[in-house]
């Protein structure tokens, strides 16, 4: 989400005049898009933050952003006490702020209104910054804003706000405009993108959009994230399995596989909910894979309940699973409510018991390609060696002296590990 806002911006700055620059030193500007979904990106965040004083000290005509969950939609005084030199604060996903006072600077300095090319950027479809202009391959287009599931232990509803859908045209428009500027994938996002519509005056549904984005000509695959398990519908995996731009992938987190925990989680399924929907998924399209997110260490976790979601992740052995120690977070009901009474050693024990289960299940799922050919999509190269993904997300590597970026060929695996596999083009 964070790097669709941040790419969305970069592009209203260009046209606003702005270049990029890899040189902190020798920006006008820096934006800071900040996460928060932990301590450790928060104490990521505040780090960068930190580093910027020097910079604006040396010279003071430079504006510093600092946006996204760090600020949120209601602000952070407290942040901006503590960092006195920043200039502009900016909540998640609106870029407004910062093209609003660098625009009132221009109108000062030159003397007229730069309103009206203002409103013009931000009712504009979304131009790709002129870097990316036919080179990006791969590109999010955020479809559901913020959140109103409330989990306990999630900071995204306060720092995103309440759930919202885009228009349904403003999204077909804004996959066409990609597409015309090279983008050859895209990846819908919503913290609960199978809600996708449930908010808007005409109920359109994930699958339909899927289904019209399907039609874009020079597009050639689809993905979406993050699903919740209670608002997959059969409509929606259907048209996953039927869509051949729609790849057969999903991320649908479980977070526990303990019914105590995800009732304490507020989750709103049960161990035995998931376990059907993962069966209904891979009956309904064939030779998908499914990631999940796990927390561990959740407050009251227990050894028992933790071998749940272990013995759980052993059963369903998932393609991929995301694993976070639990985190907590001023504001949320879990960190208000309930102590963080697991310690750092056991969550580390607990992450690390998964990670070593999850490693042995890719590698075995993967290993199971050795030979075939598989599809895939080139983004970029890296020293000497394209990189690439499957339908099913597995990034591959392939050796090649020729440009395949944005090319989607056949590839025999001849090596295969757990997060990745080596080929060679037939
Ligand atoms: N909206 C999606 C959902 O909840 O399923 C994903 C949002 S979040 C950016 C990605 C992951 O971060 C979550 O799935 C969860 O596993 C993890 N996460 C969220 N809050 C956390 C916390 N307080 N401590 C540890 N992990 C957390």
């Amino acid at each position: 989400m964070n790097v669709a806002d941040s790419r969305r911006l970069a592009s209203a700055l260009e046209q606003l005049g702005y270049q990029p620059t890899k040189r902190p030193e020798e920006a006008a500007v820096i934006v800071l898009n900040t996460c928060v979904v932990r301590q450790s990106a928060e104490d990521k965040a505040i780090g960068r933050l930190s580093s910027l004083k020097p910079l604006k000290q040396k010279n003071p005509d430079l504006v510093i952003n600092l946006m996204g969950c760090l600020i949120g939609v209601r602000g952070n005084q407290s942040i901006q006490k503590r960092f006195p030199w920043v200039d502009v604060v900016s909540p998640p996903s609106d870029p407004e702020p910062l093209l609003t006072y660098l625009s009132s600077r221009l109108a000062r300095e030159t003397g007229h209104s730069h309103q009206e090319k203002l409103n013009a950027i931000l009712d504009g479809d979304l131009i790709l910054p002129a870097s990316e202009q036919n080179k990006l391959v791969s590109a999010f287009i955020p479809i559901v804003y913020g959140c109103s599931h409330a989990c306990t232990y999630c900071i995204i509803p306060a720092k995103r706000g309440v759930e919202h859908s885009r228009p349904y045209r403003e999204i077909l428009s804004e996959a066409q405009t990609m597409v015309d500027q090279g983008v050859k994938e895209i990846t819908l996002l919503g913290q609960i993108v199978d809600r996708y519509g449930l908010d808007l005056p005409e109920h359109p549904t994930l699958a339909m959009l899927l289904r019209d984005l399907d039609e874009i000509e020079g597009l050639e695959r689809i993905r979406f994230l993050t699903s919740h398990p209670n608002w997959m519908t059969d409509d929606l995996l259907d048209a996953v399995a039927a869509l051949p731009k729609v790849c057969p992938h999903i991320e649908v987190p479980i977070q526990a596989g303990d019914d105590a925990i995800l009732k304490a989680m507020r989750r709103g399924y049960t161990v035995a909910k998931y376990k059907e929907l993962i069966g209904k998924i891979r009956a309904r399209i064939p030779g998908v894979s499914i990631a999940t997110d796990i927390i561990v260490g959740f407050p009251g976790e227990t050894e028992s309940q933790f071998q749940h979601t272990f013995d759980l992740l052993a059963e369903l052995r998932m393609d991929v699973a995301h694993l976070a120690r639990y985190s907590p977070r001023t504001g949320t009901y879990s960190e208000r409510k309930m102590v963080d009474d697991v310690s750092d050693a056991d969550k580390m024990h607990r992450f690390r018991r998964l990670e070593t289960l999850q490693k042995e299940i890719a590698t075995e799922i993967h290993a199971r390609f050795l030979g075939k050919t598989v599809e895939v999509l080139f983004e970029e190269k890296s020293r000497d060696r394209w990189r690439g993904r499957t339908p099913n997300n597995i990034l591959v590597f392939v050796e090649s002296d020729e440009n395949l970026r944005g090319k989607v060929l056949p590839v025999t695996i001849t090596w295969t590990g757990p997060w990745s596999m080596v080929g060679e083009i037939i």
